[in-house]
């Protein structure tokens, strides 16, 4: 089995020249993408889509055909939702200032966002992107600690800076891991899911201290989104968590993926666990699709760094900015969004497992609230990358959209926006289906 997601800059799913059945027109975009932005970025799909417009769930290209989106959760209260779009557009036009004027916007957001987090979690500092956010706890960390020993786990993915990206091995091996970055297997379901994950951190602790490396932050992604969605039992995370503090570092929750209700059963993803982080990021859906980004943290963390070091970002918690994330908050108190995913995940869940029955090729699934990984595997039961493959593709020609994920990028990585309804989930079972029957 090839590990493709090691690979030097591969991605599952990406498109590759010369596949697929793109139209002349498109044709010339990717030409024009390569000479305007050079050879590192990647496209999605054999053939891939052009999109042009979004509303709710749905995303439409450029000939109007509709697909249905069920893999970004970015804009997790739907594409373009128009209480979003408003007080962005509403704040735009009044003022767009940044956080070194004195602004209500900027702390009704904070306080807001803040009421939803456990007392002890009660400063936050604005990003615009979720790799800066990380990038700001690394620091942190560093600071608060004395430590430069960070831990993630085998197939995480943290952002793109220089430190963090050396902390997410997803990126590849063409990307070099940090000197202090130690990697710990990924949970694993059965078994002693909590045991076992803590007996890695505690391993990659004890390596840290051999090497006279002290030991700075565990940071895990709470859901595990790209080492193949592992969220149950609840509560395995605590055993690692205790380890990681006795050896005097800190706990970083990357929320970036399962935060702002994703879950279904909490706003949070580290709450399921019933540990309490040291420090929270933020980022993806805080903002609909604005930049907005940030990071929540125990005040007691950033007295050391908030004496040292001043905090400026230009666009961090702009005035536009604190209006849209506030938006989208109120829709996703006021729409119910959380129990949404709840109700619509478990309808999703136990689809996908009645399909499963009659499909031999859809093997574990895991799922949170509308976050979904559903193994695809070969006749005996191994992971098969090039069916996932295939399959994502398929599913793109029957106009759903979806895409894979793993260390071995055999996983239906399936995260749609928040307010995706039964419906939209009968009708991705049935283009489900359709594909699964024709090959
Ligand atoms: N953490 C996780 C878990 C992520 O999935 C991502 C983005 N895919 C990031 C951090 C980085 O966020 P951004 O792309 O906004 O920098």
């Amino acid at each position: 089995m090839t590990d493709a997601a090691h690979m030097p800059g591969t991605m599952p799913n990406a498109y590759q020249p010369g596949k697929g059945n793109l139209s002349k027109a498109d044709q010339d975009l990717v030409a024009r993408r390569q000479r305007a932005l050079g050879p590192a970025y990647r496209l999605f799909y054999e053939t891939p889509v052009h999109l042009v417009r979004g509303e709710g769930v749905w995303l439409y290209d450029k000939g109007g055909r509709a697909y249905l989106d069920t893999y970004n959760n970015v804009a997790s209260v739907g594409h373009c939702h128009p209480h979003v779009v408003a007080a962005m557009a509403r704040q735009a036009g009044v003022l767009a200032s940044h956080t070194r004027y004195l602004h209500e916007g900027v702390l009704a957001y904070a306080e807001r966002l803040l009421g939803h987090f456990p007392a002890e979690l009660s400063h936050v500092m604005f990003t615009c992107t979720g790799s800066e956010a990380n990038d700001l706890a690394f620091r942190i960390a560093r600071a608060h600690t004395g430590g430069t020993g960070f831990i993630v786990t085998e197939n995480a993915y943290h952002g793109v800076t220089y430190a963090i990206a050396g902390m997410s091995p997803s990126l590849g091996s063409g990307v070099d891991l940090g000197e202090h970055v130690r990697v710990v297997p990924a949970p694993r379901t059965g078994g002693e899911t909590g045991a076992e994950f803590a007996a890695g951190v505690l391993t990659a602790i004890r390596d840290m201290q051999r090497h006279g490396i002290k030991p700075a932050a565990l940071i895990v992604d709470t859901v595990f989104s790209s080492d193949g969605v592992f969220a149950d039992p609840a509560g395995f995370l605590a055993p690692a968590v205790a380890a990681i503090r006795a050896a005097g570092g800190l706990f970083i929750a990357d929320e970036v993926q399962p935060g702002f209700g994703r879950t279904g059963a909490a706003m949070w993803g580290f709450q399921r666990h019933n540990v309490l982080p040291d420090m929270v990021s933020l980022g993806k859906p805080m903002g609909n699709g604005y930049p907005v980004a940030g990071l929540v943290m125990q005040p007691r963390v950033i007295e050391v760094f908030g004496a040292k070091a001043r905090y400026f970002n230009t666009f961090g918690g702009n005035a536009v900015a604190a209006a849209t994330a506030m938006a989208v908050l109120e829709v996703i108190e006021g729409e119910g969004l959380q129990a949404n995913c709840a109700k619509v995940g478990a309808a999703f869940a136990e689809g996908l497992r009645g399909l499963a029955k009659g499909h031999a090729a859809l093997g574990e699934l895991r799922a949170v609230g509308l976050f979904l990984g559903q193994d695809i595997v070969d006749g005996e039961a191994r992971p098969d990358a090039a069916r996932a493959g295939w399959i994502v593709n398929r599913l793109r020609e029957e106009g759903v959209l979806i895409s894979a994920t793993g260390p071995k990028g055999h996983v239906l990585k399936i995260r749609p926006p928040m307010v995706f309804s039964v419906e939209n989930v009968a009708f991705f079972l049935d283009r489900l289906e359709r594909v699964l029957k024709a090959g």
